[in-house]
Parts: C-alpha cells; structure tokens; sequence
C-alpha cells in the first residue's frame, strides 16, 4: 500500500485540481511532468501548443496516470471556456507569458499584452471565484542592481547589500522608456502589484514566483529545427545551437553580464511546495533561484563550449566564441540586467527549500539532451542544400 502524502506540517495531501495556464511550455511541461509521476493531482492543461506534453497525452490508457492530465487548446486571449476551468479548479497557476528578451524591445506591445493584459482575466476569476492563483513573474522585477551605479572601483560593489535581490527589500530598477528592454518586466511588476492588492483588498490567497534563469531540457527551440530559422531564444538555446552547429557562441556586448542559473528539476520541487503547502506559500513573493551557480556570460559560454565536448565526444570549435553588440543581436532599445543573485531567506523558512545541482552537472544533463534530441537532425539540415 502507498503511504498518505503529508505536507511540511505533517498533514495529509488531499488530491487537488490544477488549471495550469502555459502547460505546454518549458516549465509546464516539467511541472506537469512531475505532477503526474509523483503526485495524485488532476491537469487541466491550457496552452496553443501541446508539443511539449505531448508524451504525458499520448496514447490514452498507457500511463499510469492516465485520465489525470487534460489538454484544452485555448489562447487565453480571447476565450470564454477559460473562467470555466478555473471555476472547475482549487488552484489555478498562471504560466503563460511571452518570455524572450529578443522579444522585448522588438515587439514591446505584444509583451506587454501577454504580461498584464492577458493576465488581467485569470487574476479576476481567481479573485471573484475564491480560487488560489499561483501566478509566475520573473527575478527581471528587480531590474538592475543598486551596485551597478557606483564607480567601477568602488569596494561597496563587493558589499551584498548592494547586490542581492530581496523579496521584501529590493527596489525594482529599470532603465529608460527608449529603452524598450523593460516593457516585460514593468508589466510583471504591474501584475504582482495588482495581484498583491486583490490579495489586500478582497482577499484573493495568492502566490508569485519569480525565476532566476531556470535551465534544462526543453526550454525554447532549436533555431531552424523546431523553431523559426531566424528566431532567437534564450541564451540556453542560443548556445546549445552554435554548438551544435559548430559555430561561434555570440557573447552579446561582451558577454560580462552575470547571471545565476537553476536546474529546472530542483525548481519544480520548489514549486510543488508551493502548491501541496497553501497555508505556507499563501500571501507570499519567493525568488527561486541558485545563488551558488553564478558566472559571467562568457564564463557559461566556455563551461558549455567545455560540456558539449565531453557529451558529443567532439572537440570544440576552433573560434569558441566571438563579440557582438547588443544593437547587432537584439536591435534597439535593448538594455541588461547586470546581476541576478536571489536571497533565499523566504523561502528557506517558509518552505525550507535548497537548490542540489551544480551548474557543471546541469549542463551536463540539459546537453546530453541537446546532443540526443537534435544532432542528426542539425547535420541533416546542414548538408541539405539550401531551397532556391
Ligand atoms: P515558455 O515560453 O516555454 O512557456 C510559456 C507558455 O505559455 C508557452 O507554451 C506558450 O504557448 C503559452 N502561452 C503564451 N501565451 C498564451 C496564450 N495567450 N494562451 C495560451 N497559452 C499561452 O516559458 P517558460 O520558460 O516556461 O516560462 C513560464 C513562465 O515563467 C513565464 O510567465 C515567464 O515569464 C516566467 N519566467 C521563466 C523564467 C525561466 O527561467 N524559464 C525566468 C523568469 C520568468
Ligand atoms: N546572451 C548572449 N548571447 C546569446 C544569447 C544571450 O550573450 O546568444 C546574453 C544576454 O545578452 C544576457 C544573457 O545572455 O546578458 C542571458 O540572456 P537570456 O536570453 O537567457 O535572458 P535573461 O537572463 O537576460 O532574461
């Protein structure tokens, strides 16, 4: 017989309902994963696209989880069965979101819909029909850090207290209009502003979750395979396809921006936390990061350039990488986050949750991915002549 789930307070885990909003994408799809081999919840999985559940879908009757995941192709923009599924739900989580920074400056208006407008209508019919939100923001929130403005060379710019990123404490920093980079993370803001006051004003139990570069299999496309050819994804993607193609990876503006990368397999604990301890993660903001995996730009470039070796048994390419400007790769109105290390005080005490794997370990598995999923398809391409 199988032991009773119990939360962290040693309760039973009753089976719940989930309306998962963006099930079909990077993080759905591992979500999702995870809910149907460790959990007895039910999916009801919204999204445009299912490619990525795909394998969780089909064929019916032979998972063992069969019957508990539902796929209902809805663009939430304009669609009424959507109030519908949340009304049927206990918990309603909101993944969807244009994401990509190349995205940001180039199609400011189309980001700032899908940001905040779009998810206008999940927040109200949570609120109106007293159902928790899980709603997913971004550690862009935060913008720049304070460090960031000091002189080069002033010693404070080693002082944590002018670079973590505090729920509670942290000021949201963000550049000029022109710069149109900060269209996405002004909308999230605005979002969480609007969800924290439904939780103010009329009590909506909610829960945001902002992402410190979470990484693994899945995430984005291949530019060219499974996406457009001239699409540019997230720097993941970006330099799992110069590797793949032997090309040099193309370090934007120097590649000196730092970054701290999670594995989604840990991330995903974090957030089944979430959703199994309600009366813990309720009314509150986590950052869900791994501030022990922090590199450069160019320092992820060549740990990757270094994996991708070991997992395909090929060396690397001659040119590992070369300089591009921001205006060249992404156009104008481009602008950067400059440091991204997550506290980890909150959800420490509210969920007693630690990120496990090295940054060298899940680049190891994502690019083992990478190689299997796409390398013959990547040389088929490659010696196909070019269509007239
Ligand atoms: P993703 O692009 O892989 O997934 C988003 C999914 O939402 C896609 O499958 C897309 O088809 C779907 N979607 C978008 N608009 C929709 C609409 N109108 N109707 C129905 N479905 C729609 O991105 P992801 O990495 O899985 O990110 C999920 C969430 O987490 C986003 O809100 C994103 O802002 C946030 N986030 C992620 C990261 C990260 O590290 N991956 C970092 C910061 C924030
Ligand atoms: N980047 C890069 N080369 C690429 C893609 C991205 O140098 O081919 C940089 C980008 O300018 C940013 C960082 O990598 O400094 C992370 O970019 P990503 O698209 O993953 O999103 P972000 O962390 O900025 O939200």
């Amino acid at each position: 017989m199988q032991m009773a789930r119990v939360d962290l307070d040693g309760n039973p885990i009753a089976p719940m309902s989930i309306c998962m909003i963006g099930a079909g994408g990077f993080i759905g799809s591992h979500l999702c994963e995870k809910l149907m081999s460790e959990t007895p919840h039910t999916v009801l999985a919204v999204d445009v696209y299912d490619d990525k559940i795909r394998h969780l879908l089909e064929p019916q009757g032979s998972h063992p989880w069969s019957g508990r995941i539902e796929f209902h192709r809805i663009n939430i923009k304009h669609d009424s069965r959507l109030e519908g599924l949340i009304k049927m739900s206990d918990l309603t989580i909101n993944l969807a979101a244009i994401c990509t920074p190349a995205d940001y400056n180039t199609r400011p208006l189309d980001t700032i819909y899908s940001n905040f407008i779009d998810a206008l209508p999940v927040v109200k019919y949570c609120s109106e029909n007293g159902k928790r939100l899980i709603h997913f923001s971004t550690c862009e929130v935060y913008g720049k850090t304070i460090g960031c403005f000091l002189p080069k060379d002033s010693p404070l710019r080693q002082d944590p207290a002018y670079y973590v990123l505090k729920e509670d404490d942290s000021p949201c920093i963000f550049g000029p209009i022109e710069k149109q980079r900060w269209s996405y993370a002004c909308a999230k803001q605005l979002i969480e502003r609007l969800i924290y006051a439904e939780g103010a004003e009329n009590g909506l139990e909610f829960t945001i979750v902002r992402p410190f570069n979470w990484i693994g299999p899945r995430m984005d496309f291949i530019p060219g395979i499974d996406g457009p050819s001239e699409g540019v994804p997230r720097v993941l993607a970006c330099f799992s396809n110069n590797l793949l193609r032997r090309e040099p990876l193309k370090l934007v503006d120097g590649g000196q921006s730092q970054r701290t990368f999670v594995y989604i397999k840990d991330a995903t604990e974090a957030v089944l936390l979430m959703i199994e301890n309600p009366a813990r993660a309720n009314g509150h903001i986590f950052n869900v990061g791994n501030p022990h995996n922090e590199v450069t730009v160019r320092q992820l470039a060549e740990m990757m350039t270094d994996v991708y070796s070991k997992v395909s048994a090929e060396s690397s390419s001659m040119t590992p990488t070369v300089d591009v400007s921001s205006k060249e790769f992404y156009g104008e109105g481009y602008d950067d986050s400059d440091k991204r290390i997550p506290d980890m005080t909150i959800i420490n005490k509210q969920l007693g949750w630690n990120p496990k794997t090295s940054l060298w370990d899940l680049l190891e598995s994502t690019l083992t991915y990478q190689h299997k999923t796409y390398a013959e398809a990547i040389k088929k391409a490659i010696s196909k002549p070019a269509a007239t």
